[in-house]
């Protein structure tokens, strides 16, 4: 499997700048063993040490679930380069600096009356490292986070200080960029009218029925997530419906489902108190979108992910699919959850020109029998089109990942342009785009 090394520590609930926590991912199941840690405090002290080093990688906030942050050079924090989010004149795009949360950057739109049109189900994240993966939420017509790119400030491989804009053709592939074109110091991103939006959970949808009538259910609202262990046989739909959307008093049962009687966390067995408010109180959107609260520690945090995303048309099979494989995976599962992407044009979004359907796994934190699981339901889906999610686990092989991406060559090229001596090239990157 790919970038798994075997570790198992209590997960953070945020970034923390200690070196130390530095070195592994937040859930403490990935290891990074970089020769020296950086912390640069300005942009030229950044170029300088880019343009000195042999190798490096710039960190995030550390929730990514595979090496693809892992280096034998320098491991750099940006957190020495943070300053606050700036919205334009018009209010229309916001510039932010690396090492800004979503939570707090949609914290300081919120307060000036804007709004993303999508979050991630956590708002710890780091926006720049959510943008590096292809990281997204949940929407039949919302796309990646990094969808919303119109601009990229990094520095190159080379040391030099680029900024890419609306009117390069090479922003749609630095929107995604893997960190492998260079640090990225601040992105630039679209923003609309602030929203309001309604949070309902129903348990026991059969999953039959989320097969037979896809856009039905995942359609019903703004936003929809299905969360099911699969060999279950049911789900438990977490609707998120934005002004104008489930108005009124929300119904006892809906296609069979029934309105949970309290709010809920999505693995069993975890406190609701760390979710989102549910029960139909209308809020504003970064209080809703998210089914984890800021202050609280998201998901199970004893976890290892992966994710595999199945054009939208194929979605219905790949459900089916996921029943027959469900008792053998079930051992290692905590939770899955089903979510909508719409398509978009970063490269490497993970619904780059096509809906896609996101199936993403919270495993338990034992690496062999996440790899064992993983392989089944991956060569399960494999046929369907599947593409992995590029900061979690997966035991797709390279050339196979590397084909489910039209403009993957383009990628590579591209990152070849901006990092000529291979500075931030790591296993993982050769593996997916190698070298000529
Ligand atoms: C509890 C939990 C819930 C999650 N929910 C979702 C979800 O709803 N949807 C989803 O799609 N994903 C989800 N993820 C995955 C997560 O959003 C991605 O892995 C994302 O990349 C994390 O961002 P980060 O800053 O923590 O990245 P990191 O793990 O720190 O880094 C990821 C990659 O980005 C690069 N990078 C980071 N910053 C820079 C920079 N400034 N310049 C250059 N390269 C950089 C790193 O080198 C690395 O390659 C979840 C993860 C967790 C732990």
């Amino acid at each position: 499997m790919i970038g798994l090394a075997h570790r198992r520590t209590r997960a953070r609930t945020w970034h923390s700048e200690h070196v130390e926590d530095l070195l592994s991912n937040w859930s403490g199941t990935v290891t990074y063993t970089p020769a020296a840690v950086a912390r640069p405090s300005s942009v030229p002290e950044l170029q300088e040490l880019v343009a000195g080093s042999r190798r490096l990688r710039a960190r995030g906030s550390g929730h990514s679930f595979n090496l693809l942050t892992g280096t034998t050079g320098t491991l750099v924090s940006l957190a020495g380069l943070a300053g606050a989010p700036e919205l334009d004149a018009a209010g229309v795009r916001v510039r932010v600096p690396a090492g800004t949360a979503y939570g707090a950057l949609a914290r300081y739109l919120e307060e000036h009356g804007r709004a993303l049109p999508a979050m991630a189900s956590l708002p710890h994240v780091d926006v720049v490292g959510a943008c590096a993966t292809g990281t997204h939420g949940s929407g039949d017509g919302v796309g990646t986070l990094s969808g919303e790119v119109t601009g990229v400030e990094l520095v190159t491989g080379t040391g030099e200080l680029l900024s890419l804009t609306e009117e390069d053709p090479e922003l749609a592939g630095a929107a995604v960029h893997l960190g492998a074109l260079g640090v990225v110091t601040a992105v630039t991103l679209r923003v609309g009218p602030t929203y309001r939006v309604r949070q309902l959970v129903y348990e026991g949808l059969a999953l039959e029925d989320l097969a037979g009538d896809l856009d039905g259910v995942l359609g019903a609202a703004y936003s929809v997530s299905v969360f099911t262990t699969w060999a279950s046989g049911q789900g438990q739909v977490w609707i998120k419906a934005r002004d104008g959307q489930w108005v009124g008093e929300p119904p006892g049962r809906w296609r069979g489902a029934v309105l949970a009687d309290g709010p809920r966390h999505p693995v069993p067995g975890q406190p609701a108190e760390a979710c989102t408010v549910q029960g139909g109180l209308a809020g504003a959107w970064h209080e809703r979108l998210p089914h984890f609260r800021l202050e609280h520690t998201p998901s199970s945090g004893h976890e290892i992910q992966s994710e595999v995303f199945v054009p939208r048309d194929r979605a219905a099979e790949a459900i089916g699919l996921l029943q027959g494989v469900g008792p053998r995976i079930a051992p290692a599962l905590q939770v899955s959850e089903v979510r909508t992407v719409a398509a978009d044009s970063p490269w490497l979004s993970p619904a780059a020109g096509q809906d896609v359907v996101a199936f993403h796994f919270t495993w338990h934190p034992d690496a062999p029998a996440v790899e064992r699981a993983l392989a089944v339901l991956e060569l399960a889906l494999q046929p369907l089109g599947a593409r992995p999610h590029w900061g979690k686990v997966t035991t797709m092989a390279p050339e196979l990942v590397r084909s489910r991406w039209p403009r993957a060559g383009d990628f590579a090229a591209l990152a070849e342009r901006l990092d000529p001596q291979g500075r931030l090239r790591n296993d993982l990157l050769e593996a997916w785009f190698p070298r000529g």
